[in-house]
């Protein structure tokens, strides 16, 4: 019986009595009668099929002959499936949503940061896409796809993967009235940095400006310590990581770079990725210390951890960097936390809480990136108007721009509302870096935030991010944030 026939719903004293095909459904004449097997049969027509009722010998003959070829059906989800993936990355969109709600599925995509409605199906036809996705294309952990409990998988294949996309993340699970699955796209050149570029040429080109360029240069030929990166989700901390790594192969080639990463995100040259296996394992944390463990080892020079969730890693990144060993990793931090502090309080737990000031010495922990993206406005319907007519944007935004210095008949760059076909509709083309890079071993507190919004300001002045989109990404562009000079 093929997985992509909707059998998980029909009772299973019932599951003999039918087979179901794309658009027949073929019942034992025998069971004409019978109020459940009436009810499926309802159902089952409602999303867009015949019924034909008939004797057990014709019944076994269509089963037979479903069985022998699994399902011309199921070959086409696939294929829809591949074809939705490839119209999400000839959109660049960084994922891809399927609802299943009522009788529907809604289909939609992330494009810089906003979803848009790609398409609308029938709730069968998104079913028949879940599990075509899940049970066939990905790579999983648990074998079936299960509609009624939170999974995970993973595409990777690349008969599945349109060109210029290293792999897919799945995460599916129920809702109230349905089920959701969010597919993220991990792109080979996320944020376009060209593969030769030097490290000079990939820190410039990430967006890391004047003395944060200068930091980053430098930490490049540290011999040892902590670089962290740090933001919220979708800061572009990953990404940042692999094209620094890159940069710092092809800038020191003779090092032993290894990373760790539950899991590896994107392919990074010059790197020995170790992806953390033991998926479902009870203790997760346990199976991930034994690996940073074994990455100590392996006489690597430098260890890139993918993120610093718990106090045994924070431990274990600190022990490293003491022993002469690059560590660079990302911490998950929102505007008011500073890496230091939080640092500690992972530390706190750990035997170094013994020890509370080892994150102010500069050789431990050297460097730390905070960061943001922002959407850079499409130059092709960007629209540019006087602010006292910029009326997309809030009042409030307004007078602060004003504050800044703009003058009220000073042209802003603002989205364009509808935008424009090379924009797919969006207003906005891609993604822009704003970075802080600080020195380790002091607290920031208070002075990394208006050093973001600062950054953020000036690319306001420069027409490249809508005033709004910028407050969004870094909060509100207060004057004396440092704004005003920048103009
Ligand atoms: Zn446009």
């Amino acid at each position: 019986m093929s997985a992509s026939l909707p059998y998980g719903e029909i009772p299973d004293d019932l599951q003999g009595a039918l087979v179901i095909e794309p658009r027949n459904i073929y019942v034992a004449e025998s069971r004409r009668r019978d109020p459940q097997t009436l009810e499926i049969v309802w159902m089952l027509t409602e999303r867009e099929r015949t019924v034909h009722w008939v004797g057990f010998e014709e019944l076994a003959a269509r089963r037979r002959a479903t069985t022998a070829a699994p399902g011309a059906d199921h070959a086409h989800a696939v294929r829809e499936a591949q074809s939705l993936f490839a119209q999400a990355a000839a959109l660049r969109a960084t994922d891809l949503h399927l609802r299943l709600w009522g009788e529907r599925t809604d289909i939609l995509v992330r494009l810089h940061g906003e979803l848009r409605t790609l398409l609308q199906t029938t709730r069968y036809e998104g079913e028949r896409l879940l599990r075509a996705i899940y049970g066939t294309m990905s790579d999983v952990a648990a074998p079936a796809y299960s509609p009624l409990e939170p999974q995970d998988a993973r595409v990777a294949r690349s008969e599945h993967l349109p060109p210029g996309v290293h792999s897919l993340r799945i995460a599916t699970g129920p809702t109230v009235d349905g089920a959701q699955m969010v597919v993220r796209f991990l792109y080979e050149d996320a944020l376009g940095v060209p593969p030769e570029a030097d490290a000079r040429g990939v820190i410039d080109r990430l967006g890391y400006d004047g003395g944060s360029g200068e930091l980053l240069h430098a930490a490049l030929d540290r011999p040892g310590g902590l670089l962290v990166v740090a933001g919220p989700t979708g800061a572009g901390k990953s990404t940042t990581l692999k094209y620094l790594l890159e940069a710092l192969h092809r800038h020191r080639p003779g090092l032993n770079i290894q990373s760790l990463e539950d899991p590896p995100e994107y392919p990074i040259r010059g790197v020995v990725q170790v992806p953390v296996l033991g998926e479902g394992s009870a203790d997760r944390r346990a199976v991930i210390h034994t690996y940073l463990r074994h990455a100590l080892r392996v006489d690597p020079d430098v260890l890139m951890i993918g993120e610093i969730r718990d106090r045994e890693t924070a431990a274990l990144a600190v022990e490293a960097s003491l022993t002469g060993h690059q560590v660079w990793s990302t911490i998950h931090a929102n505007d008011a936390d500073t890496v230091t502090t939080r640092l500690g309080e992972k530390l706190a737990g750990t035997g170094w809480g013994r020890n509370p000031r080892i994150l102010e010495d500069p050789t431990v922990l050297h460097t730390i990136v905070y960061q943001r993206l922002l959407p850079r406005l499409c130059g092709a319907c960007r629209c540019l108007r006087p602010l006292s007519e910029a009326v997309t944007l809030p009042a409030m935004t307004r007078r602060r721009l004003a504050d800044a210095g703009f003058d009220n008949d000073q042209p802003v760059a603002v989205r364009h509302p509808d935008g424009c076909d090379a924009c797919h509709g969006v207003g906005v083309d891609g993604l822009l870096v704003v970075a802080d890079v600080r020195p380790g071993g002091q607290d920031h507190a208070g002075e990394v935030a208006p050093a973001l919004r600062a950054r953020a300001l000036r690319l306001v002045a420069e027409g490249r991010v809508d005033a709004l989109d910028a407050e969004r990404a870094v909060g509100p562009l207060h004057p004396e944030h440092g704004g005003g000079q920048v103009l």
